[in-house]
């Protein structure tokens, strides 16, 4: 099988597996699992915080973050497509009465610095109250350069604001980052969140961990994302065993995502070569975008439906959605590479797509 649908799909694999099995266990809400703490107190010292917090999943760590840097009654600054706003059940509003703020983005995924800061609302009981800047690196896949990282961390210092990454594929930017300047990828991270108040890293996706998240910051704002968590139901017990995959994962699976980024390319370049000669696929493919390791296709509707059922009769998964361009109807499909797909899968699934006759 081939699985693009998204890089959380990864299987632990036989050396993860046997570092879960080998660990020490405690109970870890009462902060005595050794393997918990040891994956906590390596990935704050990684990033260059003071402390982290193990949770079950990213959507966790966000809204951990969130309701730890804002009360009821605030705002937090987020992008029209951030996770945070988008994909999370609206959990900021439902669970911590924050008000989110959404901005469009910018054609790079940044959100332009002088429409943060025209957001901002003045002290006036009127409005919600400014607290918060959340920012989203990849997003989509696109990274978002350290250029623009630092500005929007000395822009939120001078508006009295906290700042927040939802690093979830953090590591994917900061390994194309390292690439193209020849820095190794854990400096480019830590250059990433400098200035940051708290970032949030999941360990379940490209970096190809089972389970878990983590979320990063201050030894008092990770004191109280400790309540918050435990209020949140996230409070684990011997969860050394998963945490063992999360350091694992760090250990050993960071600059690997360099070849999920080289998977991507190719496989936008081979379907962009095949669809230029392929009787059903000429016109009808169009590459969006190829960032890191996603790659979106916008695929005409009439073409797309029996190209992705005949592709997943092979095994080869993809995920869409309906797009409307020009008056035409699209589906935008997402190719999503990790480290359960080979060099030879793209060749495979090329191969694939090269021989589809409708
Ligand atoms: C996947 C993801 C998350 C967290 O997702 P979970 O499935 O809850 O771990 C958060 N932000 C972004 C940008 C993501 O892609």
């Amino acid at each position: 099988m081939t699985d693009f649908r998204s890089d959380t799909v990864t299987q632990p694999t036989a050396a993860m597996k046997a570092a879960m099995l080998a660990a020490p266990l405690g109970d870890d809400v009462f902060q005595d699992d050794p393997t918990v703490n040891e994956l906590q107190r390596y990935a704050a010292e990684l990033l260059g915080f003071e402390a982290a917090l193990f949770a079950p999943s990213g959507t966790q760590t966000n809204l951990i973050a969130l309701m730890a840097h804002c009360q009821r009654g605030d705002e937090a600054i987020v992008g029209q497509q951030w996770h945070t706003y988008r994909w999370e059940g609206g959990g900021m509003a439902v669970l911590g009465s924050i008000q989110p703020q959404p901005i469009e983005h910018q054609a790079d995924g940044t959100l332009a610095l002088e429409h943060i800061r025209a957001a901002v609302k003045p002290d006036d009981p009127h409005f919600a109250r400014t607290k918060l800047i959340v920012i989203e690196n990849t997003t989509g896949g696109k990274v978002l350069p350290l250029t623009y990282m630092n500005s929007v961390a000395a822009l939120a210092k001078e508006l009295g604001l906290n700042c927040h990454i939802d690093g979830a594929r953090l590591m994917n930017a900061a390994v194309a980052l390292a690439t193209a300047d020849g820095l190794n990828p854990i400096q480019k991270a830590r250059q990433l969140c400098a200035g940051f108040d708290s970032v949030s890293l999941c360990l379940s996706k490209g970096l190809g961990a089972p389970v878990g998240s983590l979320l990063l910051g201050s030894h008092a704002f990770i004191l109280q994302a400790r309540r918050l968590r435990k209020m949140l139901g996230g409070g684990m017990r011997q969860a050394g065993v998963l945490a063992a995959a999360g350091l694992y994962a760090l250990q050993h699976n960071i600059e690997r995502l360099a070849e999920d980024h080289q998977h991507a390319q190719q496989l936008a370049e081979g379907l962009q070569r095949i669809a230029a000669e392929h009787p059903l696929l000429n016109g009808k493919l169009e590459l969006v975008s190829v960032h890191t390791n996603i790659l979106f296709t916008d695929i005409a509707v009439e073409v797309a439906e029996p190209l992705l059922a005949y592709l997943a009769q092979q095994g080869i998964k993809l995920t869409s959605s309906n797009y409307n361009k020009a008056d035409q109807y699209y589906k935008r499909v997402r190719w999503v590479t990790h480290l359960d797909i080979s060099a030879s899968d793209i060749q495979r699934t090329l191969g694939a797509v090269q021989k589809f006759s409708g």
